[in-house]
């Protein structure tokens, strides 16, 4: 579904990606760990083209991302086809960011409408329908702030999900959660998992990231330091630097 080939991301003389080279296939989970300022969020960020990146290339379903080939040169795509693009993944970030002034209803079926040119009709029977599936229904006229930081992080997950994304990204999805509010989050992402959605999980919480894994990263300085089955990182980890990251949580 996604490749990421040797793609390089610098922040002025700092290289927050230094060759990262990642496949992500049909229907698998892949959770990525590593310390602070590895480069984690940079990784998922140039993925949803939030981030430009300086070198390298990324495709979705064989199709390059952010530029195509004109006259045997590369150029940006047009902001509407990276839009399209962009509509094809589904990010989750630490922060929700929904929008607070918009209802729920809305914040699931605006980008439907927008990006994907969906009726409004259709749009809201989506939404409907996806937020029973992160068991808010009945949640649709409330607004964001009305609800708990775990509600409002299902809000966010069943919008990523309502424009039927290929892959789903996730940034941290727990991180600003209290510990009681974790769990409902993470339910909604097993749940994902066992109905076959391909995924990037950027993740502290470690036991996750062990469970839900078909496949873990380990990142660090903006590199790929180990990859494996979730018994061969937790298990057998063949790096110093990831066995020393690793002791830190046991
Ligand atoms: P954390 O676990 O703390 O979320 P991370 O692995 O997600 O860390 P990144 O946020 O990807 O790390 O950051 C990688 C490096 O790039 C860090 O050194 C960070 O300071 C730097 N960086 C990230 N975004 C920017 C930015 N917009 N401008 C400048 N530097 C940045
Ligand atoms: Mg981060």
């Amino acid at each position: 579904v996604l490749s990421v080939r040797n793609v390089r991301k610098r922040f002025g003389d700092h290289v927050a990606l230094d060759g990262v080279s990642l496949d992500v296939h049909e229907g698998e989970v892949v959770t990525v760990i590593g310390p602070s300022g590895s480069g984690k969020s940079t990784l998922v960020r140039c993925v949803h083209q939030l981030e430009a990146i300086d070198g390298g290339a990324m495709y979705l379903d064989g199709e390059l991302l952010g530029h195509e080939f004109h006259r045997g040169h590369l150029r940006p795509l047009p902001d509407r086809r990276v839009a399209a693009q962009r509509g094809r993944m589904g990010m989750v970030f630490q922060q929700f960011n929904l929008f607070a002034h918009w209802s729920v209803l809305r914040n699931l079926t605006e980008a439907q409408v927008a990006v994907h040119g969906r009726t409004t009709g259709r749009a809201r029977e989506e939404a409907l329908r996806l937020l029973e599936r992160v068991g808010l229904a009945g949640k649709a006229d409330a607004h964001p702030g009305q609800l708990s930081g775990g509600q409002q992080q299902r809000v966010a997950i069943a919008r990523a999900l309502a424009t039927g994304p290929r892959i789903m990204l996730f940034d941290e999805p727990t991180s600003a959660l209290d510990p009681e509010l974790v769990d409902e989050v993470l339910s909604v992402v097993r749940d994902l998992a066992a109905g076959g959605m391909t995924m990037i999980i950027v993740t502290h919480e470690m036991s996750f990231a062990r469970e839900v894994a078909d496949r873990c990263v380990f990142m660090e300085h903006g590199r790929v330091v180990e990859t494996g089955t979730p018994e061969e990182i937790f298990d057998r980890p063949g790096s110093p630097r990831l066995r020393a990251f690793l002791s830190r949580f046991s």
